[in-house]
């Protein structure tokens, strides 16, 4: 069992704390919840147990599938010992269906199938609101290399597809998902975590918005719908 240590970082759900190994530490989930940039702050109950256990899976499939990932174990209910990374400060957003902030920057219907999945890249940096780039800004900004960023964006498409066809067995359209990357001993792995607070799921046969959404737009049973979500991956190995 690692050595639970000194608190490195507080994120928004997060918190990682180091270990006895230089190269390891430990990432716990909280049950905060924050949306629109931090204006809106709650919490749901369990949540990061849930996202804590989620996240795990999804990671398992993804290194049995050739993804590199950080994920070492999950340690508990809440804390998961993952390698540690230098982030690299952009976040790729996936989405095979307008949702979100894409119907609202560009004028278009939520629910539209794109016929190709879209990745975007974001700045990640609160103080800005994470603005939206292109990869141009990524390589000039020193964000990524034009290779990382290469390499992430191939990562992200074959991530896709996994989960895709993955969430679809389970009842679940994955609409759109945020990935992170990082570097650990100059290996680009994929990071962060992967959970309805990252993803949008839709119930594939009623579209039921199954994520975050509920939280962020006030739709009810969030701690129900969190717990279905982990009942349809647990459920089904
Ligand atoms: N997302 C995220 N963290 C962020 C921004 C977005 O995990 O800081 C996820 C979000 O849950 C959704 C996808 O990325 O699954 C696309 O989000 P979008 O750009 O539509 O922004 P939002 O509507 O969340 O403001």
């Amino acid at each position: 069992m690692a050595e639970k240590k000194e608190l490195l970082y507080e994120g928004k759900a997060k918190r990682v704390f180091a270990t006895g190994d230089p190269d390891l530490v430990i990432q716990d989930f909280k049950d905060d919840a924050t949306a629109f940039n931090g204006l809106k702050k709650g919490q749901i109950a369990d949540k990061g147990v849930v996202n804590n256990t989620i996240s795990s899976a999804l990671f398992t499939l993804l290194e049995s599938k050739g993804i590199r990932t950080h994920f070492i174990s999950r340690l508990s209910e809440r804390e998961m010992l993952i390698k540690k990374l230098t982030i690299l400060p952009v976040e790729l957003v996936v989405r095979n269906v307008a949702a979100g902030s894409l119907c609202k920057r560009y004028g278009i219907k939520e629910g539209l199938v794109l016929d190709q999945p879209i990745i975007e890249c974001y700045f990640k940096n609160d103080a800005l609101g994470d603005p939206l780039m292109n990869d141009d800004h990524v390589v000039m900004f020193n964000l990524a290399t034009r290779e990382q960023l290469a390499e992430i964006k191939s990562q992200a498409v074959k991530i896709n597809i996994i989960l895709k066809s993955y969430f679809l067995e389970r009842g679940l359209k994955l609409i759109d998902f945020k990935l992170e990357f990082g570097v650990h001993k100059g290996e680009v792995l994929l990071g962060d975590e992967i959970s309805p607070d990252t993803c949008r799921f839709w119930d594939s046969v009623t579209n039921e918005k199954m994520d975050k959404d509920r939280f962020r737009l006030d739709l009810g049973s969030v701690e129900e719908t969190y717990q279905e979500v982990l009942s349809r991956i647990t459920g089904k190995a």
